[in-house]
């Protein structure tokens, strides 16, 4: 990896999409969202009818997967499978919920490693996931891990995707985000924890503004 790279891993409505994204535009630097490619192969194992735990039909799925990553006119990211816009459609429950079974998975993740790290390009990455510090950015100048209590980040969840007219009840999103959280925190593989090096930011009761500056200030300091 030649380019520098900040991480930015943590659990689910911690805020790190934001955050990553907001950082990303204030370097000038690429955006990794991880949790998009993940959701993407979910949603191309939906459309086969792929069992999650069919992990000889998913390793070539996700070898051969035809995602691409682009801004639209507005800034956002446009997230297109075989040609069609998904963005939208990656951002359900269901999809979340199938990516993170398929994301226990080791084959799946070591086919996924080099596409990631192909988004490491001058003049530098911001990578946003769940193991970028850990195991597929291990050597990153700046790794930061953002938390939130579940409540919260199910709060975060709910305006979110309120927002964008899903029709969501909170309770579920918290037994959602709880058994997504045991399921990244326990698996074999990569499982959802902070690098040794990395630095512990909790995002509970904090506007993102203040969050954005926490982050700022500690990136500034490194690199
Ligand atoms: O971050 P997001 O909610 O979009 O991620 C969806 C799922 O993809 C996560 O619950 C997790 O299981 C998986 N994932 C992962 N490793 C990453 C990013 C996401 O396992 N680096």
């Amino acid at each position: 990896q030649l380019a520098p790279v900040v991480t930015i891993d943590g659990p689910g409505g911690s805020g790190k999409g934001t955050i990553s994204r907001l950082l990303a535009q204030h370097l000038g630097w690429q955006l990794l969202d991880s949790g998009a490619i993940y959701r993407v192969l979910a949603l191309a194992a939906m459309h086969h009818q792929i069992n999650p735990s069919d992990e000889a039909a998913l390793q070539p799925l996700a070898a051969h997967l035809d995602v691409q990553f682009s801004g639209d006119e507005h800034g956002n990211t446009r997230v297109t499978l075989e040609g069609e816009n998904v963005s939208q459609t990656i951002r359900t429950q269901d999809v979340a919920d199938m990516a993170s079974k398929i994301a226990s998975l080791p084959s799946v993740r070591e086919a996924l490693l080099r596409r990631q790290r192909a988004f490491a390009e001058e003049p530098g990455l911001v990578a946003d996931g769940r193991d970028m510090g850990t195991v597929v950015f291990p050597q990153a100048e700046v790794k930061i891990f953002l938390t939130a209590d579940a409540e919260e980040r199910a709060q975060r969840r709910y305006l979110e995707l309120k927002e964008k007219g899903f029709d969501v009840n909170i309770g579920d999103l918290l037994n959602e985000i709880q058994a997504r959280d045991e399921r990244d925190m326990n698996r074999a593989t990569a499982p959802l924890k902070p690098a040794a090096d990395a630095y512990m930011l909790d995002s509970t009761n904090k506007p993102i503004e203040q969050v954005l500056q926490e982050v700022l200030q500690f990136v500034n300091s490194k690199l």
